[in-house]
């Protein structure tokens, strides 16, 4: 078995800001060495408002009042109503696509409150090698991420992986409940059909380049457990497809709507 590949951010459980008591609002509230290493992932400064969670994984908005080296507190001031953490967990497999538009997708899937990001290498796809030279930008994705997190005032950043071959992505998303792959071809399943009455906790989503995803891979994915599925008559560009497709699944299992 090819053992999956490590993240690069540090994201998920290791990001969250936890507060290791039930906080009184508007009071100060000391933090522990974890949640400062946390706070170092955020790149957070002081005064900044960042979101925390309780003992019980309560989230509320909280000001950081200070933060030195070795020290760190902060005032929740805001208990927040749901959970900030979708409660389902989606992965997203995401062919390396040639042209621009790989940071807004970051950014939109963050803000969709995915877990876990893994650009992939499938065989119509551009390498990590061209799209660094064609794209000077591709050095800021974890930027990316990590802003769209603070924006959208997430508790925990989504875990960004190493780029992955089709053959690694297969194993990595082989725990998961249901796994799909996006597939404009003679597909009898719609995304939501792809669901049925099962109601998983965890879903890979895996999303080819511009070229699609051949045959062969289909078929590999097919022998792993891994349903293609249509997301309509229309063909997506990759980057809208990531987009909808992860919208959808927010939306029929988790908090989204
Ligand atoms: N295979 C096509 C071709 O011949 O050019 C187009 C690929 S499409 C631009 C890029 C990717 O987005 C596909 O591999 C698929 O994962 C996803 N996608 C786009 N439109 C889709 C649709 N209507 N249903 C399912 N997946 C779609």
């Amino acid at each position: 078995m090819v053992l999956p590949q490590s993240c690069v951010n540090n994201g998920g459980q290791a990001s969250l800001i936890r507060l290791d008591h039930v906080p009184q609002l508007d009071q100060e509230a000391p933090l522990s060495e974890k949640a400062l290493r946390a706070l170092g992932l955020w790149q957070a400064r002081a005064g900044e408002v960042v979101t925390v969670i309780d003992e019980q994984m309560t989230s509320y908005l909280a000001r950081l009042t200070s933060l030195e080296e070795g020290s760190a507190s902060c005032v929740p001031f805001q208990r927040l109503r749901t959970p900030v953490e979708s409660p389902i967990q989606i992965e997203v497999y995401l062919s390396l696509p040639d042209e621009e538009g790989f940071e807004q997708v970051l950014q939109k899937l963050t803000e969709l409150g995915v877990n876990r990001i893994v650009p992939i290498k499938s065989e119509c796809s551009a390498t990590q090698e061209v799209r660094v030279a064609r794209q000077e930008k591709s050095h800021c994705w974890l930027e990316v991420i990590r802003k769209a997190s603070r924006q959208c005032r997430r508790a925990m950043l989504p875990e960004f992986l190493e780029v992955h071959s089709f053959t690694e992505a297969l194993s990595c998303a082989a725990t998961k409940e249901l796994k799909l792959m996006l597939h404009e071809g003679d597909t009898t399943w719609s995304l939501t059909e792809g669901f049925g009455s099962f109601k998983p906790q965890s879903v890979a989503l895996m999303v080819g380049p511009e070229g699609g995803f051949l045959d062969n891979e289909v078929e590999q994915a097919q022998a792993e457990g891994v349903l293609p599925v249509s997301l309509g008559p229309r063909f997506l560009r990759t980057e809208t497809a990531a987009i909808v497709a992860a919208a959808l699944v927010q939306s029929y299992l988790g908090d989204l709507g």
